[in-house]
């Protein structure tokens, strides 16, 4: 597998630290808000990357952090009367509704800013013994940029022209740098503002400081992948790195993965130009399985365009994958039981060479789009190669197929029918009187129909309850 490195800016061959095992930490959302549909651009590629990975048997450990303290999420507290906690807490839950209908994997861990303070507090108190950051006089700690020579690595960015581009940025309150390349760790309460104690100053951490401590604490000092949109590259991964390596040195992160930003009909998002979607307003017009598919359908570097054309595009797209998978589910219930003719187990060869195919777009740096391209050559095989004369075993090999590759982009193409609570019944009073007339066999055959089904029955002494897994 080859992955696009942004510290090199190249393509370099992917060697995890430890054999079998990736650990990967992609930067989350700042929760005050719906994420939008840009925001659910790295949660689907990078959730697709991992997948990808699970599928070549690597065992990943996938951190993704909640931002639950930040300028943002405190301003709209201070509107709506409330502790800031109550925003963020909303969000996090509105945000986890999203991720699941995108079908984005729950994380190994998503740690909260909030909760690791005292983990952060730590890594200040290090650098600041180190020599790397320092304390001014309101309480306020910089790191101390020109300490860590390696800075601008990431970005390619050159320290001093850094410095000159820094000198126009100075604000108010920033005074107090010793240089303006110095960025914040730990800044002092305002009124208004929630805080905690720290030998400094009561007051709360600055932004970079979180993913630095949370990927350490969650991964170890040296991990395999760092991700999340471009925008992040400067200043924030930059400042990681710095605040990372100089407190625990050792490299950071071994490669650098970054997704380039979505655009709506070629414009940059923005909610003043009303160009803006949250994915819940997505949701309300399409199934998110198609945003997703959308998401997927460019390389996860290239620029991508949202239109409502392109999203139409898409739904045709997967629906040409689902109704492939619903053809072959149609012809399975009378297809007949008998071995594989010598055709047929030639065409299970052929149709093996759109995995291979597959396989070969995703090792090239996750190539969603030619991935797709190669499930979509495969429907068309299987579109041509199938029909109602096919056994079982050829139908249902190339059903798996198609359903393994969509389900490695994290994409649903089998729809399974949800059985009616009347059926249901039915069926377990079939059960009942096939036991009584001594029928073990048939009654035995319900009950596995129903738990296929994920129905679990219990006899009790009422008689026969069921309930839903
Ligand atoms: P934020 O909540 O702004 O920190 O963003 C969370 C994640 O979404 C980060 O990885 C951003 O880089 C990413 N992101 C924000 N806007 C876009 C966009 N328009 N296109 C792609 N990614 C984005
Ligand atoms: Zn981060």
């Amino acid at each position: 597998m080859r992955v696009y490195n942004t510290l090199s800016k190249k393509k370099e061959d992917f060697v995890p630290i430890k054999e079998g095992e990736v650990n990967m930490y992609v930067c989350g959302p700042t929760v005050y808000n719906l994420i939008h549909i840009g925001n659910a651009r790295p949660m689907i590629v990078f959730d697709t990357a991992r997948r990808y990975m699970e599928h070549k048997g690597y065992k990943v450990n996938y951190v993704s952090n909640f931002t639950d303290v930040d300028d943002k999420i405190i301003k709209k507290a201070n509107e709506e009367g409330v502790d800031p906690s109550v925003i963020s807490e909303r969000y996090i839950a509105e945000c986890r509704k999203d991720m699941e209908g995108l079908n984005v994997k729950t994380a190994t861990v998503h740690p909260k800013a909030t909760e690791e303070i005292d983990g952060m507090i730590e890594m200040i108190r290090t650098l600041i013994d180190k020599g790397h950051a320092y304390v001014a006089k309101d309480g306020t700690v910089y790191f101390k940029t020109r300490s860590f020579k390696d800075y601008g690595k990431l970005s390619h960015k050159n320290l001093d022209d850094l410095r000159s581009g820094a000198r126009s940025l100075l604000v108010s309150g920033e005074d107090q740098k010793e240089d303006p390349l110095d960025f914040v760790l730990w800044k002092p309460k305002k009124e208004g503002e929630p805080y905690w104690e720290s030998p400094w100053c009561e007051g709360r951490p600055g932004w970079h400081i979180e993913c630095s401590v949370m990927s350490r604490k969650y991964l170890g000092e040296e991990i395999d992948i760092h991700a999340g949109g471009e925008d992040l590259i400067f200043p924030h991964h930059e400042n990681e790195i710095a605040q990372s390596e100089a407190a625990n040195g050792k490299q950071f992160a071994k490669y650098w993965l970054h997704n380039a930003f979505l655009n709506i009909d070629n414009k940059k998002m923005s909610k003043s130009a009303g160009n803006f979607f949250t994915v819940r307003d997505i949701s309300e017009k399409y199934d998110l399985q198609v945003l997703r598919f959308f998401m997927l359908s460019a390389h996860y570097r290239s620029p991508l365009n949202f239109s409502a054309d392109l999203m139409e595009a898409a739904k045709n797209g997967l629906e040409r994958i689902t109704s492939c998978v619903g053809n072959l589910n149609f012809m399975l219930d009378k297809a007949a039981d008998r071995e594989l003719t010598d055709e047929e187990r030639e065409t299970l060869k052929q149709a093996e060479a759109y995995i291979a195919k597959f396989d070969e777009a995703m090792d090239d740096d996750f190539n969603t789009a030619d991935a797709i391209s190669a499930i979509f050559e495969l429907v068309k095989f299987v579109n041509t190669h199938a029909d109602e004369q096919s056994c079982k075993a050829l139908l249902q090999a190339l059903k798996e197929e198609i359903v393994m590759l969509s389900d490695i982009c994290g994409l649903i193409v089998e729809k399974k029918e949800e059985i009616l609570d009347a059926d249901i019944e039915a069926l377990i009073r079939e059960r009942q009187e096939a036991r009584k007339a001594k029928n073990f066999a048939r009654a035995d055959e319900i009950r596995d129909t129903l738990a296929a089904q994920g129905i679990i029955l219990e006899d009790t002494r009422e008689g026969v309850k069921w309930k839903r897994a």
